[in-house]
């Protein structure tokens, strides 16, 4: 037995998905920019993919861009955002403090060319408050970027309440969706958000592709120069199995979602409930307004990385923190937001996973991360001193 629980690092790839790759790989290798019958037929998969990709956030299929993931979906939205605000004067962003490095890391170079960056503080509860959001907007905004459910703590955002500010304000609004696809409804039409970014990768599809949605509110600004593949905004031929394979995942896992997104919300409240037994531990993020299959907490007196091997040694597969700060000795910048002081934010653990564990996976994972924390806290330093008050509990 070995459980998968890192589901927010990436997802295995759904067999629907597989097959739908194999039949493209085998039997439509053209390209779809060229006009004979092989090509054409490339082509009609590919405007298929669009319209079923549109389909599923409930946006128009043109205002659907392939990408090469979440990443470059995000780079482009915000670079295409500040370009269009640059030229009618407006040069400040808003965005949140617990955002994707894909976010936070492009702010950064946008403010070294001159924009006024304004990052605007969460809750404890890992929660933007929207007040907060429409407090910061002013004359000069030109863009608002909100993360629709944070990859490490899971908390879902008031995007709905934040698309309706941005709409009042005329301000052009952004969500990296990448977590919350497949296991919240989304419908970009509804909820007034001008530009989504998607990746294949998180909900079964194949590493690689993403998806940049942006209505004309916003004229593009292209990143990868080239041919005139995506309506001229990013070039390159389309890697058309990996587009054919993350559309086949996407329509998948919106089909039924409230059904296994409450099978999996009742599996993270029981391991939720389980490891809040154990002393000085300490659930990050809202306990409900969170993902359903997010479970993050933080223990004191330990190491999250010594945690996670031997929870490997153990056949569970966790993450501390996200994927691409593990291995850093930095904390997560998200856990600091949140108030968790240094030393703790350490010693956290994320366990991401869906409906297909059972309810036996959970008490197994329960039972293990309880001994794993205690066999640990026997050889650490810290928990010793604060065993012998000479450090004081902070959680
Ligand atoms: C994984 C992730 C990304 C990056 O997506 P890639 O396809 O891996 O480039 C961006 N934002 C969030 C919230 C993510 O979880």
């Amino acid at each position: 037995m070995y459980i998968y629980a890192d589901w927010a690092a990436t997802a295995p790839m759904s067999q629907t998905a597989i097959h739908a790759m194999e039949d493209i790989m085998e039997n439509v290798y053209g390209n779809p920019s060229s006009l004979h019958r092989i090509g054409q037929k490339a082509a009609e998969y590919l405007l298929q993919a669009r319209m079923d990709a549109a389909e599923a956030i409930g946006a128009d299929f043109k205002d659907i861009y392939f990408t090469s993931g979440g990443s470059e979906a995000d780079n482009q939205a915000l670079v295409s955002a500040a370009q269009f605000g640059k030229i009618r004067g407006k040069t400040q962003i808003i965005s949140t403090t617990i955002e994707h490095h894909a976010i936070l890391h492009t702010l950064n170079k946008l403010k070294k060319e001159g924009f006024e960056i304004t990052l605007v503080d969460v809750e404890p509860n890992g929660i933007v408050d929207a007040k907060k959001i429409e407090d910061a907007i002013s004359e000069k905004t030109a863009l608002v970027t909100v993360m629709f459910a944070n990859n490490e703590i899971g908390t879902i955002q008031p995007i709905r309440e934040i698309g309706e500010i941005c709409k009042k304000h005329q301000v052009v609004f952004h969500t990296d969706a990448v977590q919350a696809v497949g296991h919240v409804p989304i419908n970009v039409k509804e909820m007034n958000i001008d530009m989504l970014s998607l990746s294949g990768h998180k909900f079964r599809g194949p590493k690689g592709v993403g998806i940049l949605y942006a209505n004309k509110k916003v004229p593009l600004t292209n990143i990868i120069e080239g041919g005139a593949q995506e309506r001229g905004k990013r070039a390159g031929t389309e890697n058309l199995a990996a587009i054919v394979g993350m559309v086949a995942a996407l329509k998948e896992t919106v089909t039924n979602l409230e059904e296994r997104a409450q099978k999996t919300a009742a599996l993270r409240d029981r391991l939720i409930q389980g490891l809040s037994t154990i002393e000085h531990s300490a659930l990050n993020g809202d306990a409900k307004k969170r993902l359903p299959g997010n479970v993050n907490f933080c223990f004191e007196g330990i190491e999250g990385e010594s945690l996670l091997l031997l929870l490997d040694h153990k056949n569970i597969a966790a993450s501390s923190g996200s994927a691409c700060t593990s291995g850093s000795l930095d904390p997560s910048h998200v856990l600091l937001a949140i108030g968790r002081p240094h030393e703790v934010a350490h010693g956290s653990l994320r366990l991401t996973f869906t409906e297909d564990l059972t309810e036996e996976d959970i008490d197994y994972m329960i039972k293990t991360t309880k001994e794993v924390v205690e066999y640990l806290r026997g050889m650490s330093p810290v928990w010793d001193e604060l065993q012998k008050g000479e450090l004081k509990h902070v959680i």
